[in-house]
């Protein structure tokens, strides 16, 4: 069966194309030639995850799924959470991002967070959501340089070194979205 990751991104395309073959045939937005921008305007993960799933299943009939993940700051009531992309401004730059988390926790002695990722599956004319939470703290400066966004200032529970000085294995196994995802691969290899 055909399904839609509503993502540009062949690093993830591929992972969980792994994960679901050979019952799914997964496929991303770049196979269906979908080029077009898709405004991602809710104020929550799961409402943005929902806007992606749905366009593709108005745009294209196919069942799909997309994910849409924010880092949550305890001290910061939760910010940036659905912002996280854009928290420093339109350029999306990680590292204006990341300056601007340092800056607003210096002198901050709660530095508790979470990555969360919401999953939308559209599935039966429904949307199933699937979450995935990895709690953490967040550093008083950067370590590492694999990764990307936010993840040189956050140190996953019960580690010492950040996302960013761990290969993309060990990431994987404990991270947010790789928690979602396992979610929904459950759910869709649980399907008659
Ligand atoms: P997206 O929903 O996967 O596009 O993620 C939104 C934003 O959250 C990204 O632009 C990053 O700033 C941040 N982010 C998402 N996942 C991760 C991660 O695994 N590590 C670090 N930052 C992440």
């Amino acid at each position: 069966m055909k399904l839609v990751f509503a993502t540009h991104n062949p690093g993830k395309l591929q992972e969980v194309r792994e994960m679901l073959a050979p019952k799914y045939d997964v496929i991303g937005l770049h196979d269906l030639n979908d080029y077009e921008d898709i405004i991602e305007d809710a104020t929550t993960l799961e409402g943005n995850a929902i806007i992606k799933a749905q366009t593709v299943w108005e745009r294209h009939g196919l069942p799909c799924f997309s994910d849409d993940t924010g880092l949550e700051i305890d001290a910061l009531n939760g910010a940036p959470g659905v912002y996280s992309a854009r928290y420093a401004g339109p350029a999306k730059d990680p590292q204006d991002n990341m300056d601007k988390v340092l800056h607003e926790l210096e002198g901050v002695a709660n530095r508790g967070a979470q990555f969360r990722t919401a999953v939308a599956l559209h599935w039966n004319g429904e949307y199933i959501i699937f979450e995935g939470i990895v709690r953490g703290t967040i550093a008083t400066e950067r370590m590492g340089a694999k990764g990307f966004g936010y993840d040189p200032i956050f140190v996953p529970e019960g580690h010492q070194s950040s996302f960013a000085q761990m290969d993309a294995t060990a990431k994987n196994a404990i991270s947010h979205r790789g928690r979602a995802i396992r979610a929904l691969v459950d759910f869709l290899i649980a399907q008659d």
